[in-house]
């Protein structure tokens, strides 16, 4: 068993200015890591942090912050 997760290294940022609430990140993230309320939310412990979601994004809301 690991001593964290990878939700306590890294956070997923929406930018809220960008986000078309598309939910198409919500579709792609393969760990159910995000559900669409107004904006995207993020489950940091479900994330394995792929960042398929970063990706994705077809305006660039999405922005995984690794300390
Ligand atoms: S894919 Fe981008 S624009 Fe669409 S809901 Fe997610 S963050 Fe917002
Ligand atoms: S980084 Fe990967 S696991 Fe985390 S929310 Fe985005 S798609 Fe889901």
């Amino acid at each position: 068993m690991p001593f964290f997760k990878v939700g306590d290294l890294v956070k997923l940022i929406v930018d809220k200015n960008k986000c078309l609430s598309c939910g198409g990140c919500v579709s792609v993230c393969p760990k159910q890591a995000l559900e669409l309320k107004k904006y995207p939310e993020w489950d940091k412990d479900k994330c394995i942090s792929c960042e398929v979601c970063v990706k994705f994004c077809p305006v660039g809301a999405l922005k995984l912050k690794r300390d």
